[in-house]
């Protein structure tokens, strides 16, 4: 059978290739790390740097089609891998991701809002940025943030020069706060052959900056729903995207207001493995592979939360709860922050 390469071997990586397995493909993970989460579900793994020319050459001779489960793979491997195999999501979507700034300013040229933000390459930009925006805002470091790490709030001006200090050494981007009511997600699809599926919006809440919860059905007018849908599918097609695609928005009194994306699959779409016939999984590797996209109706209300750090201790009172699917990620350690696993709590589908 065909080999589905997969670069990163975290908790996306080990679900990815489950559904992989099941549609009867191999999975071969890249992973710099040791005792990936993923490496006991895969076929093979490569550990190996990503600066490694020799182990990326293999690799992406071993396998038929290259996705990955993470944005910040370095330039150099994806040049050198997409002349073996071709590397899907493609390599727009990652150059735009990559960079909160960079983002924003393709969100903005496609026409959709955002929060406002300015560059910061130094302190006289923040102050200058501080008195455009305002407070309260974010300082966010551009690259390498998740889980809402390389990020300072700032309440008041007076708080600027900390935040500054707090992350100097990373270029850095200011977003004016966002007053949102709630926070929403929609986990969208895009075939080869350019045909867009998106999931039901669902309903996200975080805390600390990492998400804890999603609800579905989302508290969404219809107008809102369809206007959820209509801009996932304007930056797939913008981008010519092959494969599941996160978009993160605020919902506000102006409308929907994007906060980023992630071209992967996303924790905010793990209801979809309960709450549908064919989940994000699936629908990512179908669409890699070249497969029609799934039927991803939700079937079923979810509320899937998030198993972070100590919250593992719960798992037997979860194993014994009905309506409860585990999903547990095999991480060796348990540490504060570190997602472990999550439970989705199913019930019918309260309507279409
Ligand atoms: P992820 O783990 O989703 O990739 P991240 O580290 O990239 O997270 P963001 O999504 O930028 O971080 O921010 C994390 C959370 O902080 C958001 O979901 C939201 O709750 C809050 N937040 C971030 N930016 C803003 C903003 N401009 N206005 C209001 N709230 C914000
Ligand atoms: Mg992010
Ligand atoms: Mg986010």
């Amino acid at each position: 059978g065909s080999t589905i390469g997969i670069i990163g071997g975290g908790q996306l990586g080990r679900m990815l290739s489950v559904a992989a397995a099941r549609l009867g493909y191999r999975s071969h993970i890249f992973e710099p790390g040791a005792n990936p989460p993923a490496g006991d579900v895969a076929h093979a793994v490569t550990t190996a740097a990503y600066d490694d020319a020799k182990a990326l050459r293999a690799f992406a001779e071993a396998v038929d089609v290259i996705t990955y489960e993470f944005e910040n793979i370095p330039t150099g491997a994806l040049d050198l891998l997409q002349e073996v195999k071709p590397i899907r999501p493609g390599r727009e979507a990652l150059r735009i991701s990559q960079d909160r700034l960079t983002e924003k300013d393709f969100l903005r040229d496609l026409g959709l809002a955002t929060a406002p933000y300015a560059d910061v390459p130094d302190a006289a930009a923040l102050t200058a940025a501080m008195e455009e925006i305002g407070a309260p805002a974010i300082l966010k470091t551009r690259r390498f943030g998740y889980d809402g790490k390389g990020q300072a709030r700032i309440a008041s001006v007076s708080e600027a020069a900390a935040a500054f200090e707090e992350l100097s050494g990373s270029a850095l981007i200011l977003e004016g706060f966002v007053d949102f009511s709630t926070e929403v997600s929609v986990i969208a699809a895009r075939g080869l052959d350019g045909s867009v599926a998106c999931f039901d919006p669902g309903e996200n809440v975080h805390r600390e900056g990492i998400l804890r919860t999603t609800t579905v059905p989302a508290r969404l007018s219809a107008a809102q729903r369809t206007d959820a849908v209509l801009l996932a599918a304007r930056i797939l097609n913008a981008l010519d995207y092959v494969g599941v695609l996160g978009v993160e928005l605020f919902v506000t009194p102006q409308g929907l207001v994007v906060n980023e994306i992630a071209p992967r699959v996303h924790n905010s779409g793990h209801w979809t493995q309960n709450g549908c016939a064919v989940d994000q999984f699936e629908q990512h590797i179908r669409a890699v592979a070249g497969w029609p996209l799934g039927d991803g109706q939700r079937h079923s209300d979810v509320r899937m939360e998030n198993l972070i750090g100590d919250d593992l201790d719960g798992v037997p009172e979860l194993a014994a709860t009905t309506h409860a699917a585990l999903h547990l990620y095999g991480k060796a350690e348990v540490k504060a922050g570190r997602k472990m696993g999550h439970v989705n709590h199913v019930l019918p589908a309260t309507k279409a």
